[in-house]
């Protein structure tokens, strides 16, 4: 393989520090052009430094200044804001990491998508929020498309590749299954799941992520986005698309094919098995986990969700048959409930409850399919209004909790 050139978007999260730990490991492979963060300075100055990257940008244009100074006396550049999110995100590299958490990581996907030969896809809410637009942009440059998710790096693998964009072939697919660890609160009644607090629900048992995407995990709601994101990159109908419960997350994805071969792909529970493929993707490299060991564990479990205690599932339903703006909707109201939630200003069955309430009172209006960023964009903010009424609202009386 020629030596890669990256730009990583959220650099300082979850994902983005876990790609550049893979990265030192193979420093002859790749090489770093530009790392992005939100407001984190000092741990962006140390990657940049560390990574020996050419370029920096903080979104949060207020940490300009403190960026310029921590990065003094390096052969760095500096910007800030997110015009210059969306330009580093252009600048020419061989693959662009988009791990942004939420939709703020939608634009600087999205001109990477229509810029850059590959994209390695964290940053599943680009997707929910603006599907038909994100792969259109994607086939019409032709660009290279590689998810990070873990379980859609299974079912690309058990699909045989190609790397969407090239669509994959699914004439004899009878259905894609992902699987879900059920997060924290799988065993819940649902009195007891009312009551759980942000700290219960951070503390993921499987799983090391990001505050946002681990209250997602707790809810559910991060297997609702999923469904939505493997619809679109995968160009599948939602009767062929379905979620298995499977708590020790070996096996991430399966694919039905109709000769009734199941295909699955297992690894260790660590985004470095999914990082690592998108980053060598066509070929692989080392992600420095540990060796399976089928036999240390034992047993593999598996069980049907329970849709009535994690009314998630039921809301991803109604949206992979509705138009992509309800997706775009449910993902802004969803990230303003968690946000809300983290502050301990409403419960953790008021997430999804706002979710399906902020949805119902907007569907009556045309949503339709965001046809550009400032559509997707105006869906979010009109969620995002609507969805901090209702958290607002005292005592939350119609909510559980
Ligand atoms: P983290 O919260 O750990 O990191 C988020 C990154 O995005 C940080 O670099 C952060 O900067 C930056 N960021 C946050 N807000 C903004 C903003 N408004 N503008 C620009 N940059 C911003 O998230 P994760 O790494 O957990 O998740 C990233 C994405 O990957 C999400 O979409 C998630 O769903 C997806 N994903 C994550 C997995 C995981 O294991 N973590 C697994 C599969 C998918 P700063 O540090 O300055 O705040």
């Amino acid at each position: 393989m020629t030596r890669r050139r990256l730009t990583i978007l959220g650099a300082t999260g979850s994902v983005g520090t876990s790609t550049l730990d893979l990265v030192s490991a193979e420093s002859d492979r790749f090489e770093i052009d530009t790392l992005t963060a939100n407001r984190d300075v000092e741990g962006l100055a140390r990657l940049a430094i560390t990574h020996k990257a050419l370029h920096a940008v903080v979104a949060d244009e207020a940490c300009y200044d403190a960026l310029k100074v921590a990065l003094s006396g390096h052969d760095i550049t500096v910007a800030a804001g997110r015009a210059a999110l969306c330009e580093a995100a252009t600048r020419p590299v061989d693959m662009v990491v988009a791990a942004i958490v939420g939709v703020a990581g939608l634009a600087p996907a999205l001109a990477a998508a229509r810029t850059q030969p590959m994209v390695a896809l964290a940053n599943k809410e680009s997707l929910v929020c603006a599907g038909s637009l994100f792969m259109r942009d994607v086939g019409e440059n032709a660009t290279v498309l590689v998810p990070v998710d873990s379980e859609h790096s299974a079912l690309l693998q058990a699909l045989g590749g190609p790397a969407i964009g090239g669509a994959p072939d699914l004439t004899h697919v009878s259905k894609l299954v992902i699987t879900a660890s059920g997060g924290p609160f799988r065993t819940l009644s649902a009195g007891e799941l009312a009551r759980v607090t942000p700290q219960q629900a951070l503390a993921h048992p499987v799983w090391s992520m990001g505050s946002k995407i681990s209250i997602d995990s707790a809810s559910l709601m991060n297997k609702a986005l999923e469904l939505i994101e493997a619809k679109y990159l995968f160009g599948i109908d939602s009767a062929r698309l379905d979620v298995l419960v499977h708590p020790q997350s070996i096996i991430h994805g399966l694919v039905h094919y109709r000769d009734g071969s199941v295909v699955a792909q297992m690894a260790n529970p660590d985004m470095k098995v999914p990082i690592a493929l998108a980053l060598a993707w066509p070929q692989r490299m080392d992600a420095q986990v540990d060796p399976l060991d089928l036999a240390a564990l034992g047993s593999l479990t598996f069980e049907q969700p329970d849709r009535r205690r994690f009314p998630a599932l039921g809301l991803a339903r109604q949206l992979l048959e509705a138009d992509g703006g309800c997706s775009a909707v449910v993902n802004g109201a969803n990230e303003l409930a968690v946000d809300r939630f983290l502050a301990g200003a409403i419960g953790f069955t008021d997430i999804v409850a706002i979710c399906e309430a902020t949805l119902d009172s907007m569907a009556g209006g045309p949503l339709g399919d965001p046809q550009s960023l400032d559509d997707a964009m105006a869906l979010d903010a009109e969620a995002r209004r609507k969805a901090g009424e209702l958290a607002a609202r005292p005592a939350r009386s119609m909510f559980a909790g």
